[in-house]
């Protein structure tokens, strides 16, 4: 029998493969070796750098140790004692599971580890070169373990050369032991940095924790949340408006103590400073949610920053209402709240109430625009002119009528939404810019760009949500020239990307597109496929599980009317009415604002 064409890849080859997606730089390292560590129940963990982790990553616990078996099993590829079988997957309680971390980093590295149980009287040493085991003898040594790996990516010149300067994978390496130290307060930490100690962190609580990493004033600029149901607990501190910053960073969400990346629940979290904080502004976070793990799906992705939650908009509205609430008491937040959607809000007597399950109002075949509608340059007939002034006036007198009674309304515990006005909009179009319109009395000035790039964005996110795409075949592939790491990104996000409804085909130093997601218009693809590859060569560790988001956000960018573009009035229509049927329509993903509101009581007061 001759032997087939099918042969299993070498262990080696199959580690190093792994440890592409495993690790990423130094502080994908950290990350793994700290876990292991807290899951083997350390109490204090030390991390050792040097050069930004790029000569050494040392982790010294003083957990549960391994036995001389364990400490050479540990670097099998799918070694783990962590699950057994697969239905432990449904209740983890530890961070790793995948028993892949120690294989990779061992496929790319040097790896020397010393490890010793409480009850054994010597320990093991175990050094490990590319995959290759060099030297197990038993060493004395104290109870726990101290992983130090070296010289990452020695034997892939092409990643070592991809590492950033020491300043830029020391950031990400503090970053990844910001991230665990905040996570648990009750265990201690040290970071040492070229001998020098950077953090000395003794065991505390979360606020102390918060403090010692951030400065003691920190403290002053932040207001407890707390918020109990019986599907999930929220517990942490936000930070008071006025203290909100310039550049993002504080920003901290932890489920069951595992520092997780959501751009849905920052969404939330933003709502409830709506108004209270300037543009571009960005308050500090720092949240805790307690969840049963049934409730959760982690396994997502190999380094595990993103989650799902099976009640996303549960979560949603319990977090806005919390922030709100703890903005509010603390007499954050305007006392008048025009924007008060009672439709979004869960009751304050949520509590112990097992959520219902939310209704969703989509129509999923929705598309407020038609693709011959655009592209023409802009030509307002006189008559249509007169049209839109004619829109305009009415839209003042309305405003006019409904200021009286504003008062009233206002007087009211929970203004009553007129679900009626919502549906039939007027509309006018200023400076082929902005859709001005109504509700509720108060003059709407809606960004016509952003507005259709939130609409694009969320069916792009509801469809890949429920895989179904729709896809648009080019009738001329598109062809685009890569550089090699370009393509090897591509490559390794090719499943993510077609999922997200592209059709590509990879042929030595060049790509064809054969089909993209239906929105998408030939003339932008070269540059949706070029801003998503910038972005992924920013990516940091373990963020690239949200790429999906991202290419999201890229293709509702590119793909949303422009500034300049005339729209008719039922185009306007057709985009307000689908603006606000989504649950939040205030931010575009990147958190622009997507329209201003003036409540007719400010004009009154323009005219006094
Ligand atoms: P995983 O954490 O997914 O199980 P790893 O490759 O990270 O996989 O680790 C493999 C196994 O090695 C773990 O399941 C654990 O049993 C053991 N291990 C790794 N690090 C430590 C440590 N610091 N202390 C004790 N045991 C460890
Ligand atoms: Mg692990």
């Amino acid at each position: 029998m001759t032997s087939g064409r099918i042969k299993l890849l070498p262990d080696h080859v199959a580690n190093q493969i792994a440890a592409g997606e495993v690790v990423q730089r130094p502080a994908s390292v950290v990350k793994e070796l700290m876990e292991n560590a807290l899951d083997a129940g350390a109490t204090d963990i030390k991390l050792i750098v040097k050069d930004g982790g790029k000569s050494l990553i040392q982790v010294v616990d003083d957990g549960q140790g391994m036995n001389e078996l364990d400490a050479r099993m540990a670097f099998e590829r799918h070694a783990t004692s962590k699950i057994a079988d697969a239905k432990d997957l449904f209740n983890l309680q530890t961070k790793g599971f995948r028993g892949e971390a120690l294989a990779s980093i061992a496929a790319v590295a040097h790896v020397e580890m010393k490890t010793k149980p409480e009850d054994a009287e010597l320990g093991t040493l175990i050094k490990i070169e590319g995959s290759k085991l060099v030297q197990q003898v038993p060493v004395a040594t104290a109870k726990g373990t101290s992983i130090a790996v070296k010289n990452l990516f020695y034997n892939i010149p092409a990643r070592r050369k991809f590492l950033k300067s020491i300043q830029v994978e020391m950031r990400h390496v503090n970053e990844e032991f910001f991230r665990l130290a905040l996570a648990h307060p009750n265990i201690s930490f040290s970071l040492i940095h070229n001998g020098n100690t950077v953090f000395q962190l003794p065991k505390s609580n979360r606020l102390q924790r918060i403090s010692n990493l951030f400065g003691h004033n920190i403290s002053k600029k932040l207001v407890p949340v707390k918020e109990e149901t019986d599907y999930i607990k929220i517990h942490g501190f936000i930070g008071k408006p006025e203290f909100a910053k310039l550049r993002r960073g504080e920003q901290y969400f932890f489920v069951n103590n595992r520092y997780i990346k959501s751009p849905y629940l920052h969404h939330a979290l933003m709502t409830a400073y709506d108004g209270l904080i300037k543009d571009k502004t960005y308050p500090s976070y720092f949240l805790y949610f307690d969840i049963d793990p049934q409730h959760i799906d982690v396994n997502i992705h190999p380094t595990k920053t993103e989650i799902k939650f099976d009640d996303e908009q549960t979560v949603y509205s319990i977090l806005k209402v919390a922030a709100k609430h703890s903005l509010g008491q603390f007499n954050l937040s305007p006392s008048i709240d025009f924007d008060h959607r009672p439709d979004l809000d869960v009751p304050y007597n949520y509590q112990k109430k097992s959520p219902a399950m939310p209704q969703i109002n989509v129509d999923p075949d929705f598309n407020p625009f038609k693709e011959d509608d655009f592209g023409q340059p802009a030509k307002i007939s006189p008559k249509r002119m007169e049209k839109q002034l004619a829109y305009w006036e009415n839209l003042m007198h309305e405003t006019r009528d409904l200021s009286d009674d504003l008062t009233e309304q206002t007087n009211r515990s929970t203004p009553s939404l007129d679900i009626e006005s919502r549906i039939n909009y007027k509309t006018f179009q200023l400076k082929q810019k902005y859709i001005v319109t109504n509700q509720n009395g108060h003059l709407l000035i809606i960004n016509q760009h952003r507005a259709h790039q939130l609409v694009l964005y969320h069916d792009l996110m509801r469809h890949l949500q429920t895989g179904k795409m729709p896809m648009q075949q080019l009738m001329f592939p598109v062809e685009i020239q890569l550089n090699p790491l370009d393509l090897d990104r591509l490559k390794t996000f090719q499943p993510k990307i077609s999922r997200m409804g592209f059709e590509i085909l990879i042929e030595k130093d060049k790509v064809l597109i054969k089909a993209v997601p239906a929105p998408l218009k030939t003339a932008a693809i070269t540059e949706v496929v070029e801003s998503v590859l910038k972005e992924l060569s920013f990516e940091n560790t373990g963020e690239l599980s949200h790429i999906e988001t991202l290419m999201a956000q890229i293709i509702a960018e590119q793909s949303a009317v422009k500034t300049g573009q005339t729209l008719e009035e039922s185009e306007m229509q057709n985009l307000v009415q689908a603006l606000f049927r989504l649950e939040e329509s205030r931010y575009t993903p990147k958190g622009k604002k997507v329209f201003v509101e003036i409540s007719s009581t400010d004009i009154d007061r323009r005219f006094s």
